[in-house]
């Protein structure tokens, strides 16, 4: 038997499995799936479960069942791309002939001091746990410091200020507004509802390290009862190990067929992939399913037909009843893009679930 090997189930792995259990197998051919969860996190929603306003339940998708189909529950621990085995942190080894890396995306602390013991994170399931668990621990009337003004420390600031009205809420980011890589005129929007809903953003602050009380710019210190770290992502600690070329954000740099020039058996998925996009759930997925396709051609021996991805917008959230949106070159405001979002979240689950 040969043995394709999926490391992680998040939104690029599963859609490489749902297209290949879609379409014919060889008989040959057997799929592993290992992740550390019993099933897909939605990790698109975790500021929603951080903020309180939806539960740990409600965002989770189960694994396919299917007999050409094995998931294995576990940390995994390295690679070793030569003797093509992947180690569980409990030592055991898993032998491929393909690989799928598709583990996701943690945080990039940048080497500030403190930022990594003293802040609470929304890169992993459990993490997000934790910091629910945290944010509505926050004695009433306490003040939250989220770092990072970009798509998920807006969406978590908006959602937490639905959940807990009583809290002073500050975005700090280190450009002049947030939302930085969007249009100028979305980013007024963002920032005229935070004004209409009292939370702070605090533009220029460049974060020199953080204690357990405060950050700090330079000798200010700007105090909060718990900071939330939403400046910046990295591959995960499995893929920064691997000594793989990779771009300025650590990601491994694939080529057209996404694999890994000198470990053509190596494919890498969604946000450990350098693209020429920034990391998504709609491009992980859409990558998922050319790496199944490109794999389905290899297997009938013929030549891969590669197209364009194209990825459809993004989409984000003000608290339950507003929103805001690019679609193309198009900025979108207020109720609609609130509604397609949840539009979204709806098909996505019914088309993993
Ligand atoms: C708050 C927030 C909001 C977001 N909003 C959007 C949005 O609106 N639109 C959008 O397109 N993108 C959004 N994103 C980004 C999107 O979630 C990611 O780009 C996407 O999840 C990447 O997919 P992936 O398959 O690469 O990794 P993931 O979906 O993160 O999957 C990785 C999988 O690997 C598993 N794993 C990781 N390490 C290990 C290990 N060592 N051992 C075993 N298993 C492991 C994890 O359990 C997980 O199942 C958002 C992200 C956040 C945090």
């Amino acid at each position: 038997m040969r043995t394709l090997l999926v490391l992680g189930g998040g939104y690029g792995g599963l859609a490489l499995i749902q297209e290949l259990l879609g379409s014919h197998l060889p008989h040959d051919v057997e799929m592993v799936l290992i992740d550390r969860m019993p099933y897909q996190g939605i990790k698109t929603e975790y500021y929603a479960l951080a903020a309180g306003t939806v539960t740990d339940y409600h965002l989770r998708i189960q694994f396919p069942v299917h007999p050409r189909l094995t998931v294995r529950y576990g940390e995994v621990g390295s690679i070793d791309l030569e003797s093509r085995l992947v180690f569980l942190e409990t030592g055991e080894p898993v032998a491929y002939d393909i690989l799928a890396i598709a583990l996701g995306c943690t945080d990039n602390y940048h080497n500030i001091p403190g930022a990594e013991k003293y802040t609470c994170s929304i890169q992993s399931f459990s993490g997000t746990r934790e910091t629910y668990r945290r944010l509505n621990d926050v004695k009433p009337y306490g003040s939250v410091n989220i770092v990072g003004g970009g798509l998920s420390g807006v969406e978590l600031a908006a959602e937490l200020r639905e959940s807990r009205p009583d809290l002073n809420i500050s975005i700090l980011d280190r450009g002049e507004r947030v939302l930085s890589s969007f249009p100028a005129k979305l980013s007024q929007y963002v920032e005229e509802w935070f004004k209409v809903h009292h939370v702070e953003t605090l533009g220029q602050i460049s974060v020199s390290h953080v204690e357990k009380d405060a950050i700090f710019n330079g000798t200010q210190a700007i105090p909060a009862d718990v900071t939330v770290w939403t400046g910046g992502i990295q591959p995960v600690k499995v893929v920064q190990q691997l000594e793989l070329p990779k771009d300025r954000g650590g990601r491994i740099i694939v080529g057209s067929h996404y694999n890994v020039t000198d470990y053509p058996e190596v494919y890498v998925i969604g946000d450990c992939a350098s693209l020429p996009f920034a990391p998504s759930a709609q491009a992980a997925g859409a990558q998922g399913e050319q790496v199944a396709n490109i794999i389905q051609a290899l297997w009938r021996n013929e030549t891969p037909k590669l197209h364009k991805i194209k990825l459809k917008g993004t989409l984000g959230s003000l608290g339950k009843n507003a929103g805001f949106g690019l679609m193309g070159r198009r900025s979108v405001m207020g109720r609609v893009p609130r509604l397609l979002k949840s539009g979204v979240l709806w098909m996505s689950k019914r088309h993993f679930g």
